[in-house]
């Protein structure tokens, strides 16, 4: 058969592919592969970086091309067949991972070369790729005996386990839970589009009345703006307590369970704690030092966390007479002072960000910064007629890579918006191979009387991702497995948290915030009161963010094998955060599916690492001009074009200076102000 997704291509042959390429594609691709990693472990040389490593980075590369063409089409133009095909193919995938990290031979030779690293003279590069794959074996067991790696395989399969059951809890208890309501009365306060789905809801159960769930688009608009106390604390409670009821679907004993198995597994490899684990392959690197992160930006924020409560309490009580602020009060009078503070409305904003004004803006960013210039292109294959195409140049002219962009909500996209790659960027036999990138949102479509206007928040999405973009678009590395944005975690949102920061300034906003019918631009006030209700109740917010890191750490960086409570130790490790009073009903822990279901274990705080991070890297462009050529080559040079080739924090300060510093994030985030 022919088949054109195992034939050499340079760009995605869209056109040619169809779904029943997909299988045999993969299948043939990773038999490839494994014959490829075959003749690494048989060469009958012995191991060097060059015949084992570098070797072994480059393998499979069909593969991989046709993995990223697969999952961004199941992600962004998906269908029923190609939804099967990921079911039977994700299987396949996960054991041929699972082949390589477990394939003693092949570790073997690893191993004999990383003992020899002092005295290869590696480059930083080539030092960090073997660190990288030697400890890629090493965290999963390659090597501890054969009782210990066994009891590693037991634990990991229990694990998976317990945090399916985990998710599948709190997804049955949010599904079991509905408030009906009756009366009429109760629904005051209540957005239209609110009462019509709780309408609705109820009958499709065929119940008479409202019903409101504890699914977000329920939840949240009922605690911001229902009148009713009663109900907003009844609602609060079946919320926050979720995997709590001393029932079937009760997490206390999985969360217990998860906690004391990361730890053994840890202590089995040889660290102390599950987070020191984590946190070797992190920016942050240790417990330690997260911790006092945390402790330090807590020190700053709480003072205004404080102040920030007393002014809602008060404001609650000269409202309705509300003498104690409790948790289910917070989202409803907090909504009701910003709309007395600030009357902010997406819609007066909405029409100084018709979309391909923002496009264009974001480009005459990169091209002030960076000196790029996009060519939009038509000879470029796509994958949905409503993709555009870009050649990416540099100031000399030089292909620096192919830039797809999908901005419309389809049937077939996943919801939000991310950067995806259909090829990285990598160096072999002397050439660059430059990547293939693309950015995929769903901003509402324009219609025949009137053109796609983005919110104020969808602007900022666009930046973000387009940070991304950027991040993979200026790769510049050997290695692919290096390249782009495969960065440590705490180190990847910096590039496009960054880019969000010129969505605030006027020398970017007049480069493209014109009203679309009369090419005002956008009003300076009006700049500014976005800016300030961002940081509406920041000091209140951080502290919450907060909250959840010191939990996180709690039940990672420590020995958790005595603890018996799970809600007392939870309110222990809350007490230095707390604002409102306790509520006993409720747990967070047996809900927090973040850390106990996905990948966020002893990772929480890095939400407000990338953060610190980004505001300190746009203090530095303000101090020298926003579109300082001089900062921007040194942000490509030391961040962007590095990739992973090197240890985060190095990067950053040979960028910075200096190790970064929180003052910049508190400074925007209004935190200073006494
Ligand atoms: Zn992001």
């Amino acid at each position: 058969m022919n088949n054109p997704l195992l034939e050499p291509f340079e760009q995605a042959p869209f056109s040619k592919i169809k779904n029943e390429h997909f299988k045999p594609a993969f299948l043939q691709a990773m038999d490839d592969a494994r014959k490829e990693i075959d003749e690494i472990v048989d060469n009958p040389e012995p191991p060097t970086f060059r015949n084992t490593l570098e070797a072994l980075d480059f393998a499979g590369q069909q593969l991989d091309r046709i993995s990223s063409i697969f999952f961004n089409l199941n992600s962004a133009e998906t269908n029923e067949e190609i939804q099967k095909i990921a079911q039977e193919v994700s299987p396949l995938l996960s054991e041929f991972s699972n082949d390589i990290i477990l394939n003693q031979g092949l570790f073997e030779r690893i191993k004999t070369v990383y003992e020899q690293r002092d005295s290869l003279e590696l480059t930083p590069e080539q030092y960090t790729l073997l660190d990288k794959k030697y400890k890629s074996f090493s965290r999963n067991g390659a090597n501890l005996n054969e009782t210990d790696k066994k009891r590693l395989r037991e634990i990991d399969a229990e694990l998976s386990k317990l945090k399916l059951k985990f998710g599948e809890n709190v997804l049955a208890e949010t599904n079991k839970y509905e408030l009906l309501i009756t009366d009429e009365e109760d629904l005051k306060g209540l957005p239209e589009g609110t009462v019509e789905a709780a309408a609705q809801l109820a009958e499709s159960k065929e119940k008479k009345g409202w019903l409101i769930t504890l699914e977000y688009p329920s939840y949240i608009p009922f605690m911001k703006y229902a009148e009713n106390r009663e109900l907003r604390k009844k609602l609060s409670i079946a919320f926050g307590s979720k995997g709590f009821h001393n029932d079937e679907l009760d997490n206390q004993q999985n969360v217990l369970k998860i906690v004391n198995l990361r730890f053994e597994r840890a202590n089995l490899l040889g660290y102390p704690t599950h987070a020191d684990f984590v946190l070797e392959e992190r920016m942050a690197e240790t417990p330690a030092k997260v911790l006092e992160f945390l402790n330090e930006l807590l020190t700053k924020a709480k003072p205004a966390a404080e102040r920030e409560f007393t002014e809602l309490e008060t404001y609650a009580k000269e409202l309705d007479g509300i003498d104690c602020l409790e948790k289910w009060d917070s989202a409803y009078y907090s909504e009701k002072l910003k709309q007395k503070l600030f009357n902010l409305d997406d819609e007066k904003l909405k029409p100084y960000f018709k979309l391909e004004n923002v496009i264009n803006g974001v480009f005459l960013v990169a091209e002030k910064l960076f000196g790029l210039k996009f060519k939009e292109v038509t000879n470029v294959e796509k994958y949905h007629p409503e993709v555009k195409t870009y050649e990416v140049y540099d100031d000399a002219n030089n292909f620096i890579s192919l830039f797809y962009a999908d901005f419309h909500p389809r049937p077939g996209k996943r919801d939000g918006a991310w950067m995806t790659s259909f090829k990285s960027q990598y160096t072999l036999n002397g050439k660059n191979s430059r990547p293939h990138i693309s950015n995929v949102c769903n901003f509402t479509r324009s219609t025949s009387t009137k053109p796609s206007l983005l919110t104020f928040n969808e602007v900022t999405t666009l930046f973000h991702e387009f940070g991304h973009g950027l991040h993979g678009m200026l790769a510049n590395t050997t290695y692919p497995s290096l390249s782009g944005t495969s960065v440590y975690w705490d180190f990847v949102e910096l590039p496009s948290q960054v880019m969000e920061n010129w969505c605030y300034e006027k020398e970017a906003l007049e480069l493209f915030a014109h009203h679309y019918e009369t090419g005002e631009l956008i009003p300076m006030e009006l700049v500014e009161k976005i800016k300030e209700s961002a940081n509406f109740q920041e000091g209140m917010a951080t502290v919450r963010q907060l909250s959840f890191g010191f939990l996180d750490m709690a039940w990672h960086g420590k020995d958790p094998t005595n603890i018996k409570d799970v809600k007392a130790y939870e309110t222990e490790a809350f007490k230095s955060t707390n604002l409102f009073p306790e509520t006993p009903e409720t747990c967070m822990s047996t809900s927090f599916s973040h850390i106990f279901q996905g990948g966020y274990s002893s990772g929480y705080y890095s939400y407000k690492w990338a953060e610190v991070l980004d505001a300190d890297a746009f203090a530095y462009f303000k101090e020298n001009g926003i579109f300082s050529r001089e900062i921007a080559n040194k942000f490509r040079e030391h961040v962007l074009s590095k990739g992973g080739t090197e240890n985060p924090m190095e990067l950053y300060k040979r960028f910075r200076g200096a190790e970064p510093n929180i003052d910049a994030l508190l400074e925007r985030a209004g935190l200073l102000k006494s």
